[in-house]
């Protein structure tokens, strides 16, 4: 498979989309609130613990896919991938063309949240402008690719997103050097961030029950065991400074 590791060219109008679809986002500080899901192709690492299809797109022009979004009732935009920072210019293309679609219905403009890696370089411009919220989750040791993450690349998107951004750090407890990498990491990220909207959330790595859309009891219970270990560890950590929370559509099987 392809890597990426910077922003990619225009596409004359479209968009690689692998997906559309309306759930419920299950991280972070809009858990539980109804959602657009926009799934871009194209992704600069190759997780161990990938759930996602981003090799698989089909190129679809800007006003096609406002319309999709705009035939549903959620408010809430995410914009997720594989990697949508690669895709930068044409994301803030996209969403000119979806506000200014809803101009005549103004209950459809949309807040906008990115869901990213952290390792793309975020470039100042409209696109950076019009998110609301830039959501952050660093792939770290085992899940992640560490050789292709350039830690000072996260450092700077969170500085610049400074005020509307939040970070995950999704982490197997069992594996105590990711745990260290993590909390080393953070010593420097925490000045971008507040406390407040930092997430812990478990991964199983023996049962992989995070690539599973339908996990059994036996894949729940195991996570569940994680998400204690987990919350145990990091309050020990932290010293009680932050959230640890499961991924509700992993556990409610969402999409
Ligand atoms: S960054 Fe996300 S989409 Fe890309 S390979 Fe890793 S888990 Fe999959």
């Amino acid at each position: 498979m392809p890597t990426y590791t910077q922003p990619l060219k225009p596409l004359g109008g479209h968009l690689k989309i692998v997906e559309i679809f309306e759930t419920v986002q299950g991280e972070g500080k809009y858990a539980g609130v109804p959602s657009m899901f926009l799934r871009t192709g194209a992704c600069n690492l190759e997780c161990a613990g990938c759930d996602t299809k981003w090799d698989r797109w089909s190129e679809m022009p800007y006003a096609e896919a406002a319309a999709i979004v705009l035939d549903h009732k959620s408010s809430h935009l995410v914009l997720t991938g594989g990697e949508p920072t690669l895709w930068q210019p044409q994301l803030g293309e996209f969403l000119e063309v979806l506000d200014t679609a809803s101009e005549s219905q103004p209950a459809n403009f949309h807040t906008v949240t990115v869901e990213s890696n952290g390792a793309v370089p975020i470039r100042a411009g409209a696109f950076l402008n019009r998110v609301d919220l830039w959501s952050f989750s660093p792939k770290v040791g085992t899940l992640g690719r560490e050789e292709y993450f350039h830690w000072e690349v996260v450092l700077e998107n969170l500085r610049l997103t400074e005020g509307q951004n939040q970070l995950k750090y999704v982490l197997d407890p069992n594996v105590p050097e990711d745990v260290d990498r993590v909390f080393k990491f953070h010593e420097q990220a925490q000045i971008f961030v507040p406390d407040e909207f930092v997430y812990f959330q478990p991964y199983d790595t023996e049962t992989l029950v995070n690539i599973l859309h339908a996990p059994g009891l036996d894949d729940i219970t195991s996570y569940l065991r994680r998400l204690t270990a987990l919350t145990k560890l990091v309050a020990e950590r932290s010293e009680q400074r932050f959230r640890v929370l499961p991924q509700l559509h992993k556990l409610l099987s969402y999409r």
